[in-house]
């Protein structure tokens, strides 16, 4: 599976990270772009396991969804690409054509994933009773 991997990167990407901070990690905060083709739920069940043994064993993996931009070469048009809002869907689906000239677009961002910050409870924070 795609999401196995690609957490298996983020892993190798964070743990150095994390050497020499105390504390326990509770959250990893991702943002992945819009039209990155990755379900939530796969990659927090990819997360749970292989975090498994190593320090982010028990965080959490909380996924913030990012919207796409595009670029139109034909009208200079900059900014999110145009969504189509399907009532059935019950989902908004990012169209890639341009929202002024409905010409095809180029794509600035949405296809990334990245990790933004770590949440760490310190010592101190993870058991207030102590030094009370
Ligand atoms: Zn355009």
């Amino acid at each position: 599976m795609h999401e196995y991997s690609v957490v298996r990167e983020l892993l190798a990407a964070v743990l150095p990270r994390l050497e020499g901070i105390d504390g326990r990690i509770q959250t990893v905060f991702l943002r992945k772009g819009e039209l990155l083709v990755l379900s939530d739920r796969a990659l927090e069940a990819a997360f749970d396991l292989l975090a498994e043994g190593t320090r982010l064993a028990g965080s959490r993996l909380s996924i913030e969804e990012t919207g796409a931009r595009v670029r139109c070469p034909a009208c200079g048009y900059e900014g999110p690409a145009g969504r189509l809002a399907d009532e059935g869907f019950h989902v908004a689906i990012p169209i890639l054509s341009c929202p002024q000239c409905q010409g095809p677009v180029e794509v600035r961002s949405g296809r990334e994933l990245v990790i933004d910050r770590v949440e760490v409870l310190t010592p101190e924070e993870a058991s207030p009773a102590a030094g009370a």
